[in-house]
């Protein structure tokens, strides 16, 4: 095990927050440097996968997240007009396992919460412009000049816009053109959250309308559902600008099951947009220095894969520094031990996104052409699951074991 060591978190985000609670929990002398000056819950659903359940629940904090969120089933997408197009019924793979939908805030609040609770020491209102080595320690910087250390490690787990990414060894770091608006909205009737699916509906590639059933959101006991349409970024002035009426009856013209969440809505405020990124590195790490989360491998979120990667590289690299006898060798054992499950996923969303985010006609001819065949094709539609579950690694390698993950669930899950 590598010796109790000052190891300073850039970000309070999933990646920042879980390591935290791990790294704290296992000895070390925690501080976390989050730049906004009061974090609040805010933000839309996600969908944590089995992978990131089995990872919540090595932080003891499964139940807790579990108990807001809303259990997902199957990924379901249509084409505009009813046409089915994909259908990944998580129990093609095993009978108990599923997804589950959770409002960003119920993760953000637990996870900050358990890290307060491990001892870690979080400074908020910081904003980390970079980092140095000095005399074999590292020292972070912040914007406002302020110098804080020295500290025997950094995790750079401050998202894709990373300020540290200039100590990066090999990077590739660029926005999407694409990225998507996003709504919670209240679903009383249980509209969207009694189907227990991420419901998508598309035409071409240029248009895609999910959404996510979300839980309940932080503070409140109303089910919400997470609305997503998918927009390129150069495009959301001119969707701004046409007005609220405008955009509601398109969704409409999509989903009219929608009427009743949008009805609240007067105006586009409550609408937020996020742009997705492409960040690629490797090594993930460089001496006292690891970089984890988006900061190291954000994808578009087609998979949604990101805050489960999150919480798994928090895993492993509390498992690197248990297991190894000093620092680099445990730095190393971590980029080893993410490598290939990452760049098998980076891989695929990259392959992915295309076909349901781009001008691209002949893409999403294609798409439509060849997708539906996949319900009748059992390898290929369980390679789909598979994916969509977290658990591949690649075409040609074994997955992660799913039948250990399942009994690792077992006990959480209900009957
Ligand atoms: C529309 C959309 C839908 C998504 N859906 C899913 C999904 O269904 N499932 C899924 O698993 N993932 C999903 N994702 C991806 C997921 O949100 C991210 O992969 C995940 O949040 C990454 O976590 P992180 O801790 O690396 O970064 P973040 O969550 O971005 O946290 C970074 C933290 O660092 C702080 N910070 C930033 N810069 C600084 C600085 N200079 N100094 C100090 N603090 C700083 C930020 O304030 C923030 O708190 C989605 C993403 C988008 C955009």
């Amino acid at each position: 095990m590598v010796a109790a060591e000052d190891i300073a978190i850039v970000g309070a985000g999933t990646a920042g927050a879980a390591s935290a609670i791990l790294l704290a929990r296992a000895g070390h002398r925690v501080t976390v440097f989050e730049r906004v000056p009061v974090p609040t819950a805010v933000g839309a659903g996600i969908t944590l996968q089995p992978t990131g359940q089995a990872a919540l629940l090595r932080l003891d904090l499964l139940e807790a997240v579990r108990a807001r969120a809303a259990p997902i089933e199957r990924l379901r997408c249509v084409q505009r007009g009813g046409k089915p197009l994909v259908d990944l019924p998580y129990a093609d793979i095993h009978p108990r396992l599923h997804g589950l939908g959770v409002h960003r805030g119920v993760l953000f609040e637990t996870l900050f919460a358990g890290a307060h609770a491990a001892g870690a020491q979080i400074q908020t209102g910081v904003d980390i412009a970079r980092s140095e080595v000095v005399s074999d320690a590292r020292w972070l910087v912040d914007t406002a000049g302020g110098r804080h250390g020295p500290f025997g490690l950094v995790l750079a787990a401050d998202g894709a816009v990373c300020e540290l990414h200039g100590e990066a060894l090999r990077l590739r770091a660029r926005p999407y053109r694409w990225g998507a608006l996003f709504l919670v909205a209240d679903d009383p009737d249980e509209t969207f959250s009694r189907d227990r699916e991420i419901h998508q509906v598309v035409d071409g590639a240029h248009h895609l309308l999910g959404f996510l059933p979300t839980g309940r959101a932080p503070h409140r006991d109303v089910p919400v559902v997470s609305l997503f349409w998918s927009i390129r970024a150069d495009r959301v002035d001119a969707w701004r600008a046409a007005g609220v009426e405008a955009w509601r009856e398109e969704v409409l013209d999509f989903e009219p099951r929608a009427a009743p969440i949008l009805a609240p809505l007067t105006d586009l405020s409550p609408v937020l947009f996020a742009r997705y990124f492409d960040v690629t590195m490797y090594p993930y790490h460089r001496e006292r220095l690891v970089f984890m989360g988006d900061a190291a491998h954000a994808t578009s979120p087609q998979l949604g894969q990101g805050a489960n990667h999150a919480l798994l590289d928090a895993v492993a690299l509390a498992d690197a520094l248990a297991a190894a006898p000093d620092l680099p060798t445990a730095l190393a054992a971590y980029t080893a031990s993410r490598r290939r499950h990452l760049a098998y996923y980076q891989f695929a969303a990259r392959m992915l996104t295309p076909l349901f985010q781009s001008d691209s006609r002949v893409l999403a001819l294609l798409r439509d052409l060849l997708f539906p065949h996949a319900r009748w094709l059992r390898p290929i539609r369980r390679r789909m699951v598979r994916t969509m579950l977290g658990v591949d690694r690649g075409l040609l390698r074994r997955p992660l074991p799913v039948g250990e993950l399942a009994r690792q669930l077992a006990p959480t899950l209900p009957d």
